[in-house]
C-alpha cells in the first residue's frame, strides 16, 4: 500500500509519532488529519521509508511491490493446423507481419523472441522455420538430398557459402563470435577456409554450420 493509504488508517497521535521520528522539526500536533498525512508523507518520502503490506515502516527499496497477475500464456494453436497448413506458413508463422508474427505452436512472437531458418539438408529439423521458445517447426518441409558422405570437408582451400545466400537469416545472437563468423561467410560467398580463418572467423561456427546444413561447400 502507499504511505498515504497506510497513514489514513492511523489515529492522529500515531501519525505524529511517525512524522517526528523522521522530521527535522518535530510537531506537537497537526491542524487536521489531511495536513498530518500530507506532511508525514513528504517526510517519509524524503527519508526513503515506505509502509509494507502490514503497515510496517521499512526502507522503501525493501518494500516489495504486490505480485501482479502473471501474464497469461498464449493459447497453443498447432492442434488446429493440419500438416498442409503448416507447409503453407511463411516466416511470420500464423501472423502476417513482423508485428503480428506468431509461432503456430506456442503463440509467441518468434521474430522478437528468437527463431531459425533451416536450409536444405538440415539434419535436426523437419521444416524450414523453428521457434526457439518451443522448438516448434513450420513452413515447407526440408528436402534432403541423398549425399554419399556427410563428413564436411574442411581443408584450407575448401570454399564455403551460406545456404540461402544473402537472404538467409543469421541464426546467431547479434554481437556473438558465431554471428560475426556467419556474417563473414554470408558477405563473401565462396570464401575459403583459409581466408575465413585469416579474417578471424570462428572455425567452430564454420564446421558446425556445415554439419547442420546452414553452410555449404561451394564446388
Ligand atoms: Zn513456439
Amino acid at each position: 500500500m502507499t504511505n498515504e493509504q497506510a497513514l489514513t488508517t492511523m489515529v492522529a497521535s500515531t501519525i505524529v509519532e511517525f512524522h517526528n521520528e523522521y522530521a527535522k522539526q518535530p510537531v506537537k500536533k497537526f491542524s487536521d488529519k489531511e495536513t498530518a498525512i500530507r506532511r508525514t508523507c513528504a517526510v517519509l518520502a524524503e527519508a526513503g521509508m515506505a509502509f509494507d503490506e502490514i503497515c510496517q515502516l521499512r526502507k522503501a527499496e525493501e518494500v516489495v511491490e504486490p505480485i501482479t497477475e502473471p501474464a497469461k500464456a498464449p493459447d497453443p494453436v498447432a492442434e488446429s493446423l493440419s500438416d498442409d497448413e503448416l507447409d503453407g506458413l511463411d516466416e511470420f508463422g500464423v501472423g502476417v507481419s513482423e508485428k503480428s508474427a506468431e509461432c503456430p505452436h506456442c503463440g509467441i512472437n518468434h521474430l522478437g523472441n528468437g527463431w531459425q531458418v533451416h536450409g536444405d539438408d538440415h539434419r535436426c529439423s523437419e521444416r524450414v522455420f523453428t521457434c526457439l521458445a518451443c522448438n516448434g517447426e513450420w513452413g515447407p518441409k526440408i528436402q534432403r538430398r541423398k549425399v554419399e558422405s556427410r563428413q564436411p570437408r574442411t581443408d584450407k582451400d575448401v570454399k564455403i557459402a551460406v545456404v540461402g545466400g544473402k537472404d538467409a537469416a543469421n541464426p546467431y545472437r547479434e554481437g556473438s563470435a558465431s554471428h560475426k563468423a556467419f556474417a563473414l561467410i554470408q558477405g563473401q560467398p565462396g570464401i575459403t577456409r583459409a581466408e575465413f580463418e585469416a579474417a578471424g572467423g570462428r572455425v567452430r561456427t564454420m564446421t558446425h554450420g556445415l554439419k547442420i546444413g546452414q553452410l555449404r561447400v561451394v564446388r
